[in-house]
């Protein structure tokens, strides 16, 4: 772009690359005051048996509300707070919320949903992971079988012996683990193999392909219930997508075509409506 411009322009260069930087600065800042002042709020979106479209339990999504920016998705802060060290204390929090929504959830209605909070590789590799979600749960008085912990493939790669023995550790203690975006790094079948999951999540890159000749998902499907997990495809969009993944026996599906991530109270009136009744 300089070159272009006949001569280098160290100038305007330096001063994206400041602006840059201050805007991150600036955005930091905020989000340690955002959980001061009570500015994050979960979305739930609900995950349904592929065959029944029951829902059997929600994903906790994080959002935003900041008077600054707006409302704000993860994509645009997860990262940098993972950089920084925040999403440690905000990772508590979405923990103990969810579970908190959890226990609303059994006080109104009879029904074993389970709630999935996604967990960055930063939580994990905290020394006190376990005893911290172990914690979270028994204060919320959660039954551990309930909640489900979404890891991505980072995983896999990185210190791999000490998250295993974590991981392990929460399995032995009733939390359930699924591996997020699964397919989209570098699964290597023999560690997932040692890997104590319970659920695949097929990445939604796949289930985008359903219908264009490059599906691979049926193939997912059957490798992981050949290692004994339970499989639930994300992204899901289109019927037609939806009914490939009832005839290849996906167990479970997520996505906008069947519901979208949605606050606290409306994931319960979902809830109620399937059930057909209204809780007092
Ligand atoms: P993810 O865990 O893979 O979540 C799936 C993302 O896809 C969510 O985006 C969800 O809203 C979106 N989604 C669901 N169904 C559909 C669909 O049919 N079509 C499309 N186009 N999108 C769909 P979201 O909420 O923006 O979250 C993005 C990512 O941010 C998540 O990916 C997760 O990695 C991360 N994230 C969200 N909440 C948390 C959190 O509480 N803690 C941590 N550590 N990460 C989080
Ligand atoms: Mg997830
Ligand atoms: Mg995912
Ligand atoms: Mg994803």
């Amino acid at each position: 772009y300089a070159k272009k411009m006949g001569k280098p322009n160290y100038k305007i260069y330096t001063k994206t690359l400041n602006d840059e930087i201050m805007e991150k600065v600036r955005l930091a800042s905020s989000l340690r005051k955002a959980l001061e002042n009570n500015e994050f709020q979960l979305y739930y979106q609900p995950q349904y048996i592929t065959r029944t479209r029951e829902i059997c339990g929600f994903e906790a999504l994080l959002r935003w509300n900041s008077p600054e920016y707006g409302f704000v998705m993860p994509g645009r802060f997860i990262s940098l707070a993972e950089e920084n060290g925040f999403i440690i204390p905000l990772g508590d929090w979405v923990l103990k919320q969810a579970c908190l929504f959890k226990m609303r959830l059994k006080n109104e209605v009879i029904n074993c949903l389970n709630i999935s909070v996604n967990i960055s590789i930063v939580q994990l590799m905290q020394e006190d992971f376990v005893e911290k979600v172990l914690c979270i749960v028994n204060e919320t008085g959660l039954d551990p079988e309930f909640l489900e912990i979404e890891l991505t493939e980072s995983v896999l790669i990185q210190s791999i012996d000490e998250n295993l023995i974590k991981l392990k550790r929460l399995r032995e203690n009733g939390v359930k683990i699924s591996l997020d975006d699964f397919g989209k790094g570098f699964s290597s079948l023999s560690y997932l193999k040692n890997l104590p999951v319970n659920t695949l999540k097929i990445d939604k890159e796949f289930v985008d392909d359903i219908g264009l000749g490059t599906d691979i998902t049926d193939s997912i499907v059957h490798i992981g219930q050949k290692m004994g997990l339970k499989v639930i495809a994300e992204g899901v969009e289109t019927d037609v997508q939806y009914q490939h993944l009832i005839n290849t026996n996906c167990d479970m599906v997520q996505g906008y075509y069947l519901g979208r991530p949605v606050p606290e109270d409306d994931a319960i009136k979902m809830i109620v409506q399937q059930l057909g009744y209204i809780p007092k």
